[in-house]
């Protein structure tokens, strides 16, 4: 058995030499005769990694000295409820965009703290869709506006930053970050779970505008604060040590090969093969989302017979493409192509559609 070409939706695919040196390094790491699992958060060694992480990913990003970037816990789940938390006062309103499943779960965590209102909401279209631009209204006294930038379960993805005036801009880019360069600018918040683009899971980065650290929020323990964790390097407690370090080689990775602008030339290339292989199938594939909200890192799929899914999964299996199935809520398939899928995976992948479309069509 060999590794295979991995689709999935996250935990998702690593690249392969980020691997291999994490492999070659895993007993003895950095001169510390231990690995980077077992040696303290608080030594030399481990404040050098996670200084050079945080400033690859201000290199990669173009990251403004006006923004904080934290390494923090609990998944971006946790943080659709710590936002309002930290960002909101009592009561106060905070406005949603929702356009898929996780828009949809972060509005509804968020109103454990804020008045949620959901500014926008493209059900009517199944989130086939992005809201125009003239169709909601930001109220000027909400807190923030919240939006997930790239739908993963959806495949519907913001081409760019809404305005939003004064009101600071809060994006979930769990599944885009890196993917192309952004304007950090434009954003009070981005933040990211780290097992699309990133690294292994366990770990999210924030990227944070410092005066919205500033903002009283509503009373939290200090583990809760994202004030404090700023204060403190992101250190009030022990981080995922591994999954830091991790997304630390991503980053230094991702550096070498050119920086946000050559990912994006080959993320658009992969999406630009998928696509074409969908829409040229003669309807025998078919990905329901509006060309312009179409995403460049989650490609779903429905094939023209659902009895087929199961041939298809298997057969495609058996080809070394791995984790094809589409989410449970949409059903089909869903081609998840993040940085670290090589292109050589997206050409095997449309070979064998065309294929399969032959002898099933
Ligand atoms: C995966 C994902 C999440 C959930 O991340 P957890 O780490 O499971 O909390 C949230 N938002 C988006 C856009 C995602 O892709």
């Amino acid at each position: 058995m060999s590794r295979g070409f991995n689709f999935s939706a996250g935990p998702a695919v690593l690249p392969e030499p980020v691997l291999r040196r994490a492999q070659a390094e895993l007993l003895e790491w950095g001169g510390e005769r231990a690995s980077v699992m077992e040696v303290s958060h608080r030594g030399k060694a481990f404040i050098a990694l996670a200084e050079k992480a945080e400033a690859d990913l201000r290199a990669l990003m173009g990251i403004p000295d006006d923004y904080a970037v934290l390494f923090l816990q609990g998944g971006a789940t946790t943080h659709f409820a710590l936002l309002p938390m930290n960002l909101a006062a009592a009561g106060q309103r905070a406005d949603y965009l929702v356009t898929g499943a996780w828009s949809k779960k972060a509005a509804a965590e968020g109103k454990a703290h804020a008045a949620v209102q959901v500014i926008a909401d493209t059900a009517a279209s199944n989130y086939t869709t992005l809201p125009a631009a003239g169709s909601y209204t930001i109220d000027p006294a909400s807190a923030y506006v919240h939006l997930v930038a790239n739908e993963t379960i959806h495949g519907v993805e913001f081409p760019d930053a809404i305005a939003t005036a004064e009101v600071p801009l809060v994006a979930d880019f769990s599944s885009s970050i890196l993917s192309r360069p952004i304007d950090v600018a434009k954003y009070g918040v981005i933040y990211a779970g780290a097992q699309k683009n990133i690294g292994p899971s366990g770990l999210v980065v924030m990227i944070i505008r410092r005066d919205l650290l500033e903002r009283a929020g509503q009373p939290r323990a200090k583990i809760l604060s994202y004030k404090a964790h700023a204060e403190q390097g992101s250190m009030l407690n022990t981080p995922p040590t591994f999954s830091w370090y991790l997304a630390g080689l991503v980053f230094e990775w991702m550096l070498a090969q050119g920086g946000l602008a050559a990912f994006e030339a080959n993320n658009r290339r992969k999406a630009e093969a998928v696509y074409a292989a969908i829409d040229g199938s003669g309807g025998f594939y078919r990905n329901p989302v509006a060309l312009e909200a179409r995403s460049l890192m989650n490609v779903p799929f429905m094939l023209h017979g659902a009895a087929l899914d199961a041939v298809f999964l298997k057969e495609s299996e058996a080809a070394g493409l791995l984790a094809l199935k589409g989410h449970r809520d949409l059903g089909g398939m869903r081609a998840s192509l993040y940085n670290a899928l090589p292109f050589d995976a997206v050409a095997t992948l449309v070979d064998f559609m065309g294929d399969f479309a032959k002898r099933h069509g």
